[in-house]
């Protein structure tokens, strides 16, 4: 399929993942018609617009690490890729993971591995810690990894705009529709039918429909592993100055950052509680009162006071097999490809899988970072490429 300009590229969904595929379409010299089905334009229950909006390099998997640190160098970049007046507010600050004793070992492993790969890590012993970071309890940790570099927060919302309005610059058509399915004709995408019953000829398609992307593929008969996963984000406001405080992930689970003038935070529901979501936006106000105020209170005695100023709920597009991204060809279907699955970490790896999926389509191979691990092989395999490191 090598060295494509020209054909029609349909990709489902136009949030972050969509549009950035989009974007390095255009960028790498794709000249033919790419048309991005978006049902929803306002993006109202899109994950990219839900997000807590922070990257790490902070991974089990090598490959996360390096599409961390690609997404960190786009979000440093991008004034001079997109003018001086665009701003998606990257603050660089680490991200620090607490650990017990239990922990140790592991953590060491993964801090150099992740180091191998280009990240920096500190490992902190508790007398660092305290010293760092006084406002922390931490007569129960052992250790904490802190990234030095290439992490932090960002506004996902100016991302997604400065994205999707370059891409459309460059003629790509967004079109507001809901895409229903893809028409297979010999073993290959002949083109997508919307729900309108019209159909659009394809020479590729791309599912980056999110946490609806196993839905798309349904009818197909393709099992895709991703499901809707509920998030609660709590804003809140705590007597604790927030100037030196880092994205904190607690041994509990729960994790708090900095934003605005207050504080977000979250923690995953327990398991068993953690069906899938169709349709639920409705905050989980039990899971602050339960899980997560006391276990920052725990962690932090500020957090003690803590006020909650609003909470919203978005969804992971959750990988049940390996909580990691599905990208790249359908192993039988090489013009059907996949972008999704991210369990919670795709909008900081939305411009490498940009880049990534562009490749593909373009040049039928990788050649920025070899995606080739999270591709669609193993799904069908079922043999999991598990990511260790998940929030
Ligand atoms: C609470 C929360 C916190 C998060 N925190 C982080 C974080 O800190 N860092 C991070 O990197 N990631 C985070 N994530 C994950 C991240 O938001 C997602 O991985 C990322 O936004 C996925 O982008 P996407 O474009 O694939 O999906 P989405 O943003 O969900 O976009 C999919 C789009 O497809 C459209 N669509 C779906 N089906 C169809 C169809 N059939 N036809 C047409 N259009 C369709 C939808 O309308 C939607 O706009 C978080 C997610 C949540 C919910």
């Amino acid at each position: 399929m090598g060295n494509a300009t020209s054909g029609t590229v349909v990709i489902v969904g136009g949030a972050i993942v969509g549009s950035s595929i989009a974007y390095f379409l255009r960028e790498l010299g794709f000249t033919g018609r790419i048309l991005v089905i978006e049902r929803d334009p306002s993006y109202r229950t899109s994950s990219t617009a839900l997000s807590a909006a922070s990257i790490r390099t902070q991974f089990g998997c090598p490959v996360n690490v390096r599409m961390s640190l690609f997404g960190a160098d786009f979000l440093r970049g991008i004034k001079q890729r997109f003018g001086p007046d665009a701003d998606v507010g990257f603050v660089e600050r680490g991200y620090l993971i607490l650990g017990t004793v239990a922990d140790v070992a592991a953590r060491r492993t993964g801090a150099s591995l992740q180091t191998a790969e280009g990240a920096e890590i500190a490992m902190l012993g508790p007398d660092e810690i305290r010293r760092r970071f006084p406002w922390l309890r931490a007569d129960d940790i052992e250790l904490a990894t802190f990234g030095l570099r290439h992490e932090g927060w960002f506004d996902a919302w100016s991302l997604l705009q400065l994205v999707r309005n370059a891409a459309r610059a460059r003629d790509v058509a967004y079109v507001e529709a809901t895409a229903s399915g893809v028409i297979l004709r010999n073993g290959r995408v002949a083109g997508v039918r919307l729900d309108s019953s019209e159909a659009i000829a394809a020479d590729w398609c791309v599912n980056a429909a999110g946490p609806l992307s196993a839905a798309f593929v349904r009818d197909l008969g393709i099992p895709l592993p991703v499901a809707p996963r509920k998030r609660t984000v709590f804003a809140i406001k705590a007597p604790l100055d927030g100037h030196d405080v880092p994205m904190l992930f607690d041994v509990s689970g729960a994790w708090i950052r900095p934003e605005g003038d207050g504080f977000i935070c979250g923690i995953a529901p327990p398991a068993a509680d953690d069906a899938d979501a169709f349709g639920d936006f409705e905050p989980d106000y039990d899971l602050l009162e339960e899980h997560l105020w006391p276990a920052l209170a725990h962690r932090v005695p500020a957090l003690e006071q803590l006020r909650v100023q609003r909470a919203w709920a978005g969804h992971y597009e959750m990988n049940t097999l390996d909580h990691n991204g599905i990208v790249g060809p359908h192993d039988e279907i090489p013009n059907l490809l996949f972008a999704t699955g991210f369990s919670g970490h795709g909008v900081m790896h939305a411009p490498a899988t940009g880049r990534g999926v562009a490749e593909q389509i373009l040049r039928g191979r990788y050649e920025t970072i070899d995606l080739t691990p999270l591709g669609y092989g193993r799904i069908r395999a079922g043999t999991p490429l598990p990511e260790t490191v998940i929030y």
